[in-house]
């Protein structure tokens, strides 16, 4: 049977749609190869939401197919993800060498469309159209594929497909279509799953996790869909941890801040896209809620767990941005004192509203701004994680760090990441440490004892 290479780009939900696939292939006999210089079918599953994105999974193709085709030739390249949704044949067009392009909600059926091209029966294959229930396609899981010193301890689940929101600046509506929400049986017995192979932490994953089941579960006792969810999940034994990614603003109702307080797996954590500081502007892009509302959950979230730990997303550069707007994003930032934060300067996208608004912002301005709120970012979170040196900390143990394998990586509850010298009898256990050092969004600690 062929090996299989998939290069991911972009987002949590990309990732896991990889590991899914690269399930669903290993399941049909396909192994997996360590880099696209070795195997049979090379797949990049690409992201949309900025152009740099896009460009980088091209350019990937394009050195992929000049090397890797030339000595090779019967390798199959193919495309998967959002940008393999929204440029469909057009891929193929720009790049013949291009075999296979796969839409977002035709993931599963990968292994079919290799198949066709390894018999003969077709040679390009471009699918990319809507598919009922497809969202219910994403369960597969490798449970000891990447790290290889322990089965993993901490797993991905999808609870849902495509976003309704419709901001003025995202093309994700587009690319990954209407809100489609598994049912929970499904979602819970996929945990249960997990946990039965040695899982200890879930993260719940969706585009806007918050509108889980909005349209098919009604709310009980005040309850959302997605509290709901977190009950039932939370319900699972053995496992120790909860999480999920990314909620919307709008989502934090009375019901999901008590959860915090309620639920004891559920960490105190959470990443929040604020986006910008200025009401003008959120207004603009659609956002549905204001700055002082957003400030309001910081404050609520922070009552009910005084230490969570706070994320959020930044676009500077919104077209009409101005300096007082900007201003307000820089002091939002300073407010809600974020323990990091992503930052992306506006990539106008095609077919959104927002690329056609008036008064684009020029990039060097875009760049300006983006260098001022990293160094906010930065200040406040070096800051944050100095507070934590010489407290105790909970870790999760998921692994050798990534830069230094001698090294094992943890992670708090509140999310930030802990390295520390351990040995093999560490990984995947749950033990406290004492935090010694503080570096760049990172902590140094030692096992407590
Ligand atoms: N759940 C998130 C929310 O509340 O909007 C959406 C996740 S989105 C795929 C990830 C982040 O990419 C967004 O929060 C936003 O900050 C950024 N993003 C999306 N479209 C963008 C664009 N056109 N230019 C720059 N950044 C963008």
């Amino acid at each position: 049977m062929p090996s299989v290479f998939i290069k991911t780009y972009g987002c949590q939900m990309n990732e896991r749609d990889s590991e899914a696939v690269a399930a669903q292939l290993v399941a049909k006999g396909y192994s997996l190869a360590p880099s696209e210089a070795v195997a049979d079918v090379v797949l990049l599953n690409t992201c949309s939401v900025r152009d740099m994105a896009e460009q980088k999974a091209i350019g990937k193709m394009q050195n992929i197919a000049a090397d890797v085709r030339r000595h090779r030739p019967d390798v199959v390249l193919g495309f998967m993800g959002c940008m393999a949704q929204s440029r469909g044949q057009r891929l193929i067009d720009q790049l013949p060498d291009v075999d296979l392009v796969v839409g977002t909600q035709k993931f599963h059926r990968t292994a079919d469309y290799l198949d066709e091209i390894f018999s003969g029966r077709r040679e390009k294959i471009v699918e990319t159209g809507a598919e009922q229930g497809s969202e219910g396609a994403i369960k597969e899981h490798i449970l000891n594929g990447a790290r290889q010193h322990a089965a993993p301890v901490t797993g991905f689940v999808s609870i849902m497909q495509g976003c309704n929101q419709y901001c003025t600046f995202c093309i994700v509506p587009y690319t990954r279509g209407e809100e489609r929400s598994r049912t929970m049986a499904d979602i819970v017995a996929e945990c249960r799953e997990l946990v039965r192979g040695g899982v200890k932490e879930i993260t719940l994953l969706g585009q806007i996790v918050t509108s889980y089941g909005k349209r098919d579960i009604p709310a009980r006792d005040g309850k959302s869909a997605f509290v709901q969810l977190l009950e039932a999940v939370h319900e699972i034994e053995g496992l120790e941890r909860i999480r999920f990614t990314s909620p919307h603003p709008k989502g934090y109702g009375a019901d999901l801040v008590e959860a915090y307080a309620l639920l004891p797996k559920l960490c105190p954590s959470a990443h929040v896209p604020a986006q910008t500081g200025s009401d003008r502007i959120l207004k603009a892009m659609h956002r549905g809620y204001t700055r002082a509302r957003y400030l309001e959950i910081v404050r609520q979230l922070r009552r009910v767990q005084p230490a969570i730990g706070l994320t959020t997303d930044i676009i500077v550069g919104f077209p009409g941005e101005t300096e007082e707007d900007f201003a307000e994003t820089l002091s939002l930032v300073d407010e809600a004192q974020f323990d990091n934060a992503y930052l992306f300067k506006y990539s106008p996208r095609r077919d959104t509203p927002a690329a056609t608004m008036p008064d684009q912002v020029p990039d060097a301005l875009k760049e300006q701004r983006h260098a001022r709120v990293l160094e906010e970012v930065n200040a406040i979170g070096l800051r944050r994680y100095a507070e934590q040196v010489g407290r105790k900390a909970e870790i999760l143990v998921e692994g050798p760090s990534k830069k230094n394998p001698a090294r094992l990586m943890g992670r708090t509850r509140c999310n930030k990441i802990v390295l520390f010298d351990g040995g093999p009898r560490h990984l995947g256990q749950l033990m406290v440490v004492n935090i010694t050092r503080a570096g760049s969004f990172t902590l140094y600690g030692d096992p407590a004892g």
